[in-house]
């Protein structure tokens, strides 16, 4: 078996090609910033093509029938197990996954190729009754056709694989625009995978291109009707405004930016809060939606927690994220550490008390630990994405619920506490769509709804709500025998 090659071509309706927009998108590794290829890019007219070729042929995929369907999805599988190691080295090297991260994200991206291969054979239309003599009403659940999936760079291929692989096996076409970062984890690598499983060619496309030159084009187009993105909430806002205020209007599932607060009631156990605290926010830098944001504790327990987080956190191995025992890699770009690095100056301007401030070396940077962190204070009410974290102390229970809900957010959060009903009962006081008693906030099972409240999104990926997101209902009534009309 061979390592897949040629991914400066794109899948673009049907065949692997060069885009023709002119410019060339560079592709780096985060960490040394060597060059791992160059992509030229598509434009409008490469994405027509290829909207309009899914367009064309997803009443055929569709109509292969659920077996078929399925079949290919368990392929995916198939191909997922006999090329783990090149799929986790290109997640290592074009997003600075460690190799922890890098598995478990391989593991994640498989998983949701295995729950949907399950759908085909879980979509069930309806008889309902009518109060009309002689009517029957039917209600038919089928494929929506086309779909548009916007992805960002932190979990290219899980977060690219949660939407196509439900859409595809549910009998839609799917056309990807990957994040700029990681266009072969975010698109291309997952396109060979596919193909090599037996998905038809044209039912799956993928176009690498500028922002700024086929952004609003790949949601505007009149093809698709439903685009799916995951990303930071003000570009999400804008496709929602787009897909909702245009000319064809569609539907949008939008998994956006969060702000997860990690609460430690005074009758949690402690070691086990903070095994979990670091973990669930330093696994791959801190750059994920769900990583926790904001370390909330119980003042009877602020010290103790403090000093021992620290001192984890002091151990953490920051370096080449290949390493079997790195534990922090770089951060996906310069640009995104500069930000983080501006964080760093505001958050001691603002007050925030230094408890451990680790180095840094090209996109390298080692965690930042704040005390004494208030809600106003921009490490508290923004996303930080990065190895940074405040700790923030409530006076009680109910402080810590007002506290976690201050936010304009609302993905997932995390709750510790030894009596688990008490704990249960906070956190269905937590308006976010996901809460995880003594656990991390950062969890996401293919069978389980994955989603935010608030500011952090539309809609719920995984299991039966992806089969929702996925189809349409269609209301068909037959009159048996004629009906008597007023007039
Ligand atoms: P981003 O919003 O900058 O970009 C996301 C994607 O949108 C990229 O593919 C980008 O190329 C594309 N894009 C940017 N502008 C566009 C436009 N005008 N039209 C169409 N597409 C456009 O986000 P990012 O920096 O890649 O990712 C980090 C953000 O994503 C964080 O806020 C994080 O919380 C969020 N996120 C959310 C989830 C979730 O499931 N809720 C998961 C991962 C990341």
């Amino acid at each position: 078996m061979t390592h897949y090659s040629d991914f400066h071509l794109q899948p673009i309706a049907g065949e692997w090609r060069k885009g023709t927009g002119g410019k060339h998108l560079r592709v780096t590794n985060p960490f040394d910033d060597s060059l791992l290829l160059e992509i030229p890019q598509a434009n409008r007219a490469d994405l027509d093509a290829a909207y309009r070729k899914a367009a064309e042929v997803q009443p055929q995929w569709a109509a292969l029938g659920p077996s078929a369907r399925a079949a290919v999805l368990h392929e995916v599988v198939a191909v997922f197990d006999r090329r783990r190691d090149e799929i986790i080295d290109w997640l290592i090297r074009e997003s600075g996954s460690t190799r922890l991260k890098a598995q478990l994200e391989w593991g994640a991206a498989r998983a949701i190729a295995l729950e949907s291969a399950s759908f085909p054979a879980r979509v069930h239309g309806r008889i309902v009754e009518s109060n009309v003599p002689g009517k029957e009403s039917r209600v038919y659940r089928s494929a929506l056709g086309v779909v548009g999936v916007i992805s960002p760079w932190n979990f290219p291929l899980h977060l690219t694989q949660r939407s196509i692989a439900p859409a595809l096996a549910l009998g839609n076409a799917v056309v990807i625009k990957p994040a700029s970062d990681t266009p072969v984890c975010g698109g291309l690598l997952l396109a060979r995978i596919f193909e090599e499983a037996g998905l038809p060619a044209g039912v799956l496309s993928v176009v690498v291109g500028a922002g700024s030159e086929i952004g609003d084009a790949f949601v505007e187009h009149p093809v698709p009707s439903l685009i799916t993105f995951t990303g930071s909430t003000p570009v999400g806002r804008g496709i929602g405004a787009i897909a909702s205020g245009g000319e064809h209007l569609k539907h949008v599932a939008l998994e956006l930016g969060g702000n997860s607060p990690f609460v430690v009631l005074e009758d949690a156990d402690l070691e086990q809060a903070v095994n979990a605290a670091v973990f669930g926010k330093f696994l791959h830098q801190g750059q994920i939606c769900m990583a926790i944001n904001r370390i909330i504790i119980d003042e009877r327990l602020y010290s103790a927690f403090a000093e021992r987080f620290v001192e984890r956190v002091k151990g953490l191995k920051v370096g080449d994220p290949n390493l079997q025992d790195t534990v922090i890699g770089p951060v996906i770009n310069a640009k995104q550490f500069q930000g983080l690095h501006e964080k760093i100056e505001l958050a001691r301007a603002e007050g925030a008390r230094p408890l451990f401030e680790g180095g840094s070396n090209g996109n390298l940077m080692a965690p930042h630990v704040y005390g004494e962190v208030t809600v106003d204070m921009d490490l508290a009410r923004n996303e930080i994405f990065g190895p940074l974290v405040g700790l923030i102390r409530a006076r009680d229970e109910a402080h810590a619920l007002e506290l976690a809900n201050a936010t304009e957010f609302g993905l997932s959060s995390a709750v510790f506490s030894t009596n688990l009903e008490r704990a249960v009962t906070f956190a269905r006081k937590v308006r976010a769509g996901m809460t995880h008693v003594n656990d991390i906030p950062v969890n996401d099972e293919a069978n389980a709804p994955f989603g935010g409240e608030k500011n952090s999104g539309l809609g719920r990926f995984n299991g039966d709500w992806a089969i929702d997101e996925f189809t349409r209902d269609h209301w068909i009534s037959v009159q048996h025998t004629p009906r008597h009309y007023p007039f």
